[in-house]
Parts: C-alpha cells; structure tokens; sequence
C-alpha cells in the first residue's frame, strides 16, 4: 500500500467510526480489558490501554485513527499495568476458525507468494522455502474467498453444535462473529468458563479437535482390544461418533463408503442389508455380528468420520488466557469488512458479504495489479489485471487492504 492509499484508507476508516451511529457496541466489563491499536502509519501496535466505558473506546479509536482494534478475552484488576503486575481474573473462551487453516482448492487461484529476497513468486499455498533461492520470507497475499469463508462456516457449525450439546452451554452464552477478514470467531461469555487456565482450555480444544479419541488404530488386528473400541460409551465425543456412524450408514452410497475405504463385500453387505446392520451392528453394539463387515470396517467408517467431524481451530488461540482478540464493531484492517456479531441460529444464512460491509457510499478510482472474481452485496466484481477503475468506496478499499490495488489521485 503506498503512501496515497494508506491515507485514503485511514480517512475512510476514520470517517466510519465518527459517524453519528456509533458502530462499536457495548462489551461486557470493558473497564477490566486490555485494549490494544494497531497504528497504520507506524505499522506498530499500541498495548495496555484501558477505557471506563464504551463512549470512552469510540473517542480513543476516533482520536487515535487506528487500522485494527483489539481487546483482551481476559479480565484484569489493572488492564494497563505490565503483563506481570496486571491482575488476571479470568478469560472468555475464544476460538479463531480461519480459512488460513483450512486446505480448499481455491487457494490455488487466489492465493500469491513473493519471496522477500528474490522476488520470486508464485500461487497457491506459500512453500516452506523458496524454490529459486532457499529464502524463508514470503510476502503472502491471501483473499476472503467465499469458498474459503464456507469452509470455515461449516467448521464453526461443528464447533457450535459440540459447545452447546456436548458442553451444555446455553445458546445465550455463545457469540458468534464473522472475523471481518477469512473466518469466524465464536466466544463463550459466561462465569463458569473464566477461571478455566490454559491446561483446561487444552483439553476442551482436544475435544473439539477429536485430539486424543481412543481409536488406535494398533488395536485393529486384536478382536478383544476392537470389541472394547467399538464398545462406544454412550456419551459426549463417543456418543456423537456412534451416532454419526449411523447417520453415516444410513444414507451411505457406493461412492461414499469408498471414500471411507470401503470397498468390495463389505459394501455390498452394508448397501444390500443396511437395516439389520443399523439394527445389529449400531443400535445393538454387536460390531461383528454381520457376516462380510468387521471391525476393521467400523474402525475405517469411525476414521473416516472423526477426520471429518472435528472442528478445525486454530488452538493457540484458544489456549492463550490473554489473548487479544479483534473488537466486534471495527474493521479489520486486511480487508476494510467489519467484524460482527450475529445470532448462532443464523450461522448458515448470514452473509458476510453483504452484513461486514462497512462503506456503503460513494466511489473511489483505483488502479487494479490483480484480482480474482469477487462478490459485495449483490454486485459481482472483476477478476481484474493491470487496470484503472471506479469501483464503489467497499470494493476499492477491500482491493486496497488486500494489496491489489492502489489508489489513483486526481
Ligand atoms: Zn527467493
Ligand atoms: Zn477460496
């Protein structure tokens, strides 16, 4: 971003959070977070402030002009003093599901790496060293890809569902965001969960990413240690799985027990016969009582699911009690898009598209290197290569935070 767009941008950012609205909501105990700003011009990020209330943080934000607003998930009795002498509380649970981890086969297309020494580059996902010189520094160029923001939906629809049915919080506890950039946040705001300290938030992020389900594979070949693995407890991470395993089953085709590895007699058994084998096998925990299906074909079946089933998180963040995380009602800097909450019912219906959208008037000349297809609102844009343009204020700031393009002056 040159100088030109970097102001443009920062005038656009600051002329959204002075309009009369107000776009940043109130926070639970705000006057007990850690607020931190990263600075457009200086590239550097301002820790350890703290505001008493929320009209407060919308004057610090429009004072100091920032290009991304952080806070902390966790609570302290002094937000601003050094990182030892804070006084931690407690913390929010905080989960980050980013398309940044999630492989999808759009990647390829959006997706740019430059090396920082040679300059030589490439698409798709960045390597782990540079083809051409062996260099390790990449400039990255990503992009919120709808496909790529689905994929980290339907992780969240995983993680969602476990937090409320296998944890037992209520829906009013779980918040959820789009992160304004490739993904989703979701926090759990309640008392219960805060004094919760990193190991024991390991071990939620172990349930939630299946890490650890005892389905070793050594055990396949020993019928006494697979009767005692398919001896599903009938709760929690187990439950779930027998009775995904039955889902499964149910509505199985030729082509998706292949992709489970199954093939041949087994297939044929559990297409032609699936009723008694639900019956028998499932519902009655008699794993080996169908002739032509072992253990070996629940235990590829059981595989086969719990890769699909986790939810795909980035766990240091969840494990971090001090954690700054991005404020709900600010725009992320990589994309001029908002974060924003919405209701954990409308996971799969909201449109970040059209609901993060922050810059709703006006045009803005820009001069486009390149840039995939893309959607805001009901309007498609591009793809575009080397070429001047005016595009509405939201689409040319996105082009802008994400590197693509530049501003023109008049
Ligand atoms: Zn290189
Ligand atoms: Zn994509």
């Amino acid at each position: 971003m040159n100088i030109f767009s970097q102001d443009f941008v920062k005038r656009k950012f600051s002329e959204f959070y002075n309009s009369p609205h107000h776009p940043i909501p109130p926070l639970e105990a705000i006057n007990e977070r850690e607020f931190a700003f990263f600075l457009f011009k200086e590239r550097i990020m301002v820790r350890h402030k703290s505001v008493p209330n929320i009209k407060m943080l919308r004057q610090f934000v429009c004072d100091v002009e920032p290009s991304d607003v952080y806070y902390s998930c966790a609570y302290y009795d002094n937000p601003e003093a050094d990182m030892s002498k804070k006084g931690w509380r407690g913390a929010d649970l905080v989960f980050d599901i980013d398309a940044d981890h999630l492989p999808t086969s759009c990647e390829k297309i959006h997706d740019e790496w430059v090396c920082g020494k040679c300059k030589f580059n490439g698409k798709g996902p960045t390597p782990e060293s540079c083809p051409a010189c062996g260099g390790q520094k990449f400039d990255t160029k990503s992009w919120p890809c709808e496909r790529c923001i689905n994929s980290a939906r339907n992780e969240t629809v995983k993680l969602a569902d476990m937090l409320e049915k296998d944890f037992g919080f209520s829906e009013s506890d779980i918040h959820v965001f789009f992160s304004g950039h490739r993904g989703y946040h979701v926090h759990v705001e309640t008392e219960a969960i805060r004094p919760l300290d990193s190991i024991a938030r390991k071990e939620i992020v172990d349930y939630v990413t299946g890490l650890g389900l005892s389905l070793s594979g050594n055990a396949v070949s020993s019928r006494k240690a697979s009767s005692r693995i398919f001896n599903l407890h009938e709760f929690g991470r187990y439950e779930r799985l027998k009775s995904e395993m039955r889902k499964f089953v149910e509505g199985a085709t030729k082509d998706d027990l292949a992709r489970a590895g199954i093939k041949g007699t087994a297939s044929t058994v559990i297409l032609h016969y699936k009723q008694q084998v639900l019956e028998r096998c499932i519902d009655k925990d008699l794993w080996d009582s169908v002739r032509g299906i072992g253990y070996e074909t629940w235990f590829k079946i059981a595989s086969y699911l719990t890769n699909l089933e986790v939810a795909k998180i980035d766990t240091v963040v969840t494990t971090d009690i001090h954690r700054l995380i991005r404020m709900n009602g600010t725009l992320h800097g990589k994309s001029g898009l908002l974060k924003v909450e919405f209701p954990l019912k409308h996971l799969v219906d909201f449109d970040p598209f059209t609901e993060a959208v922050a810059f709703k008037d006006g045009t803005a000349k820009i001069f486009v290197s390149n840039a995939p297809q893309f959607r805001l609102g009901e309007t498609m844009f591009g793809p575009y290569t080397q070429q001047g343009i005016e595009l509405p204020t939201a689409a040319a700031i996105l082009l802008i935070c994400k590197g693509r393009a530049e501003v023109v002056q008049d």
